[in-house]
């Protein structure tokens, strides 16, 4: 007798009908690793299971794992929270010994964020700027030193508290103080305030002349 049989949980059916209204976990997880959340899960589970010093396992191994849930779902929250420098997030959770399944947590996120100053030097926050600014400009398709004409003051504010703009950057850049003082109610610039206390960084950059002239110098590089 003709049968059909299920690649991934290797069900027998003996109905065709049947066999292609099928579903099966393995076969969504399959599924998954088709997609980019899939690879991207993938990925950062070989970083986390590098920087442990373990060694590499293959896809098959990482769908068959305890931990897929946990990365997909780490996939999917990094993304939607715009998580800055996620190699670094993924190191911090080895050093803090939180397993994987805890990385979606809020107050994990809002640890890390805010401890993001001693976690990323200022050049890898200037770096990870430019990449967000990189990122919007294929969104609004235009120049990246043109997205000021495109963001909404909610969007930007949004950005900043994410650690996704950093004031290296931003602080140094005639497009942004333009944008602040001309499309910003009195509202949203209170809530900038409060994301980036004036005094507090004009002290950093006191502090780091060296430092700062350089970003200037890469912020008026990039006509901004
Ligand atoms: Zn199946």
């Amino acid at each position: 007798m003709n049968y059909f049989e299920c690649e991934y949980c290797l069900k027998k059916f003996v109905k065709e009908g049947f066999f292609k209204k099928h579903t099966c976990k393995e076969m969504l997880k399959h599924k998954l690793m088709r997609k980019p959340i899939g690879l991207q899960a993938y990925n950062h589970y070989s970083t986390w299971l590098k920087l442990k010093g373990i060694r590499e396992y293959s896809v098959e191994q990482f769908i068959d794992s305890k931990l897929f849930k946990p990365f997909i779902e780490f996939s999917q929250f990094s993304t939607r929270m715009a998580l800055p420098g996620k190699v670094h997030f993924i190191s911090y959770m080895i050093e803090m010994d939180i397993h994987p399944k805890d990385w979606v947590n809020t107050m994990v996120y809002d640890h890390y964020i805010k401890n993001l100053d001693n976690i990323m030097s200022p050049e890898e926050q200037f770096d990870e700027t430019v990449d967000t600014v990189m990122e919007l400009s294929k969104i609004y398709e235009c120049k990246p030193n043109h997205i000021f004409r495109y963001i909404e003051p909610s969007d930007l504010i949004r950005l900043i508290q994410a650690k996704k703009l950093s004031p290296w950057f931003l602080l140094n850049s005639k497009v942004f103080h333009n944008f602040v003082l001309t499309e910003m109610t009195r509202e949203q610039k209170a809530l900038l305030q409060q994301q980036i206390g004036p005094s507090k960084w004009a002290k950093r950059f006191e502090s780091y002349p060296k430092k700062n002239e350089k970003f200037r110098q890469r912020v008026a590089e990039m006509n901004f």
